[in-house]
């Protein structure tokens, strides 16, 4: 910055200006030239800082009279020390002074028209975001990079997130008179009552926009999108999160941005499924193979596998491919999942004359399951000692 303007003049005020008036006078440039509201504007930056140092001064009666007599040389300001780019200081000093200052009348939802619980100073971290982002089965196993927009809240460019049109500022609520509240009566059989509610007209802010901003209907919210390049490692499932850090929610006062989170859902496969770092086939395999035993081909994401199906191998038995199942990075190194087969005897379909001749020909060999032909004829036997008494 280069001269020093006089503090009087900087806020717009006169010498003999009333406690009130700077405050006021001060609000309004405040809001003005707020940070959040001229996001990378050095101009608008200087003439925040300038416009809060002004207030150091002169809404403390000491320092003004201070001011009065001796000038610059008379006070010192904690803002004058300031490197102009070194932004969040000043921030950290402009709300110490608010603290005190404005202590139960929180400046900064007067600003922004919106007054919620009162919210700690100081430069704070934006939202984090998350959101749910579908990826296909196999870009979990294998791992890919993704380009994606996302539409991310900032403040309406057009009315930095004040929500008026543009040279409108918001205005004192007429209902409430700036207060956030109201007071109804209620006549009750008990006498009359009365409560303190919030006010309906600016839903307790305090303050109305009668000129709404045409862009944004006066939510003074804008989406806009932001490209976001994703880094899926490989082995994912439903439920895995990736942070992408300073892409959530603008910070408040100079804060950073929040984090962005994707929440991954991923979607079911044709043939494979998972369980944990487990991949689960259902396999269908002749019945002959299963009774002598016998070689199959089996496909896996890593590749084709030569499974060894043991003779006697049984309808719903599962075989086991040791570490063939999900491959995954961990701080450890590669974790390995297992690759489980449950096995189903396969009913053929249709039948060559030959397949039909030989089937018939085993139909009338095959002796009977044993075990179960002896359950039979006991219950035979029984059946014949007792008599249905009707
Ligand atoms: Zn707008
Ligand atoms: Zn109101």
């Amino acid at each position: 910055m280069s001269e020093k303007r006089d503090y009087y003049e900087v806020l717009d005020v006169s010498k003999d200006a009333t406690e009130a008036d700077i405050k006021k006078s001060f609000r309004k440039k405040a809001m003005q030239y707020h940070p959040d509201r001229n996001p990378d504007d050095p101009e608008a930056a200087n003439k925040f800082k300038e416009a809060s140092e002004a207030y150091e001064i002169l809404a403390d009666s000491e320092k003004r009279s201070a001011y009065d007599r001796f000038g610059f040389s008379g006070v010192e300001s904690r803002f004058s020390n300031v490197n102009s780019g070194d932004f969040s200081s000043v921030m950290d000093i402009f709300n110490s002074i608010f603290q005190n200052d404005f202590s139960g009348d929180d400046i900064f939802s007067s600003l922004f028209g919106r007054r919620r619980a009162r919210r700690p100073s100081g430069p704070q971290k934006g939202s984090d975001l998350l959101m749910n982002y579908g990826i296909s089965f196999e870009d979990a196993i294998y791992g890919t990079k993704k380009i994606i927009d996302v539409p991310i809240k900032k403040p309406c460019p057009d009315c930095s997130g004040i929500g008026a049109e543009k040279g409108a500022s918001p205005e004192t609520c007429p209902e409430c008179k700036g207060a956030g509240i109201v007071m109804v009566s209620q006549r009750t059989a008990f006498g009359t009552f009365s409560t303190q509610q919030t006010c309906r007209r600016c839903n307790g802010g305090g303050e109305v926009i009668s000129k709404p901003c045409k862009t944004c209907r006066g939510t003074g919210d804008s989406r806009e999108d932001e490209r976001i390049k994703l880094d899926i490692p490989p082995g994912v499932d439903t439920g895995f999160r990736l942070r992408v850090r300073g892409k959530g929610e603008k910070g408040r006062l100079g804060g950073p941005r929040g984090d962005l989170y994707f929440r991954l859902i991923v979607d079911s496969h044709l043939f494979y499924k998972r369980q944990n770092d487990n991949i689960i086939v259902e396999l269908s395999i002749p019945y002959p193979i299963a009774v002598l035993g016998g070689d199959m081909i089996v496909p896996t994401p890593y590749g084709p596998e030569k499974v060894k199906i043991p003779k006697k191998t049984k309808e719903g038995n599962v075989l086991r491919l040791s570490r063939k199942g999900i491959q995954r990075k961990t701080q450890y190194g590669i974790n390995y999942g297992d690759f489980l087969i449950i096995v189903h005897y396969a009913i053929p379909g249709k039948l060559s004359e030959n397949e039909k001749e030989l089937l018939t020909q085993l139909k009338d060999k095959m002796p009977l399951p044993k075990k179960q032909e002896k359950l039979f004829q006991k219950l035979i036997d029984d059946s014949k000692k007792y008599k249905v008494n009707h």
